[in-house]
């Protein structure tokens, strides 16, 4: 594992993004948090045992499919998907809840609580935490709850308490701050595993240090394919991690254009101000009054309205682009994938498929495209199902 990658400045501050805005009770909790956090991923067993886990359970390493069909019919660049949904519990997320789970485990905690928005976190969380043993609360809007009602009852088949959380909108944002409070009064025995590249440090970095496997299998497997690194690399950005694993090993590599994709209806970089949300600074969509603004992409994993602060950092350093995709665009990409390839895409990742299409068609057949597939479309086919007859 690789560190030191990207452009992470002191104490978790990306320019001025990052850091930690939090009460001292939580900042006491947030600093062993990163002693532990820096100690173990440089010890040899617990990178060992992340790698056992990332082969043996997960399934790692996952392929580097070259995508001929869409390639043909695109007639542009050469496009490859990293394929994060073949892992199991069909998403990327996944990677994370090891490397957490196994830091909580060293820390001693022996209760787990996490936030999720679409459900593939919690459903993640409960998976490992049904493996290794540890209680398991997760929080969840209850807008949520009703959207993803076939997540919750996995979660619950694993084992987890799924606590539906109607205060505010009822949204990933109001789980996260119900998470937070849980953590604050129970600290002592509780480990809080965060899904996405955001939070106060070192949330940020502690998770792209688990998701940055993406890109350290990603670029060796394009160098054994194509001889060469990538054009660009192409991932959709909720919260951030799936993307900002899928650039690590690429952010040194100037030639190699990293674009992250955002719902249209969810437009944190291309709209969002300097704000503090959940306790680190980052590009946040606000009202009037300066409050974070709700959010409403067809995909529950996109919903939120700030983004990890390292992909603030990267878009006004202009080291990465960010560009948006509609529903509507992510929905036909969802179902072009489907025809062309035999793959159903989550509804998340399809906004990175669709960004990918256009960009192909940019680009000459000399140009290769990575795309990252960061979760399988089965959670999604009824909704699909729904908006296409509607
Ligand atoms: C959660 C999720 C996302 C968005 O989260 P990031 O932290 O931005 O990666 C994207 N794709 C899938 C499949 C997800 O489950």
């Amino acid at each position: 594992m690789s560190t030191n990658i990207g452009v992470e400045k002191k104490n978790g501050f990306f320019g001025e993004f990052g850091g930690s805005y939090i009460p001292e009770d939580l900042q006491k909790v947030m600093d062993i948090l990163e002693e532990k956090f820096e100690y173990y991923k440089n010890d040899k067993e617990f990178i060992e045992e992340y790698h056992y886990y990332l082969k043996e359970y997960v399934g790692r390493d996952n392929p580097l499919t070259f995508a001929k069909n869409l390639t043909k019919k695109i007639d542009g660049a050469k496009i490859y998907l990293k394929r994060e949904d073949l892992n199991h519990t069909g998403a990327h997320k996944i990677n994370n809840v090891i490397g957490q789970i196994l830091l909580a485990k060293r820390m001693g905690a022996k209760r787990i609580i996490a936030e999720t928005g679409a459900g593939q976190h919690g459903v993640a969380t409960a998976t490992a935490c049904s493996m290794f043993d540890m209680e398991c609360i997760i929080y969840m809007g209850k807008l949520d709850t009703e959207r993803q009602a076939l997540n919750v009852f996995r979660m619950e088949l694993l084992g987890a308490k799924v606590v539906s959380v109607d205060k505010g909108q009822g949204r990933l944002k109001d789980a996260v701050d119900a998470a937070l409070s849980d953590l604050v009064e129970n600290y002592k025995n509780t480990f809080y595993l965060l899904g996405s590249a955001v939070g106060p440090h070192p949330f940020p970095s502690m998770v792209k240090h688990f998701q940055s496997i993406i890109s350290e299998e990603s670029k060796r497997q394009i160098l054994e394919k194509e001889g060469k690194l990538p054009t660009a690399v192409v991932a959709c950005a909720g919260g951030g991690s799936n993307a900002i694993g899928a650039f690590a090993h690429y952010i040194d590599e100037e030639e190699v254009r990293l674009v992250g994709v955002e719902p249209s209806e969810a437009p944190t970089l291309t709209e969002g101000v300097p704000a503090i949300i959940h306790g680190f600074k980052c590009l946040t969509l606000v009202d009037d009054e300066g409050n974070p603004k709700p959010t409403y992409s067809i995909s529950a994993g996109l919903d939120y309205p700030g983004i990890g602060p390292e992909h603030s950092y990267l878009k006004v350093s202009g080291r990465a682009e960010y560009v948006t995709v509609s529903g509507e665009e992510a929905l036909e990409a969802f179902q072009v994938l489907s025809k062309t390839e035999g793959i159903i895409p989550a509804l998340e990742s399809s906004h990175a498929i669709s960004h990918a299409m256009k960009l192909a068609k940019e680009l000459s057949p000399d140009d290769i495209i990575i795309v990252n597939l960061s979760g399988r479309g089965d959670k999604d086919v009824e909704q699909v199902f729904k908006m296409i007859k509607e």
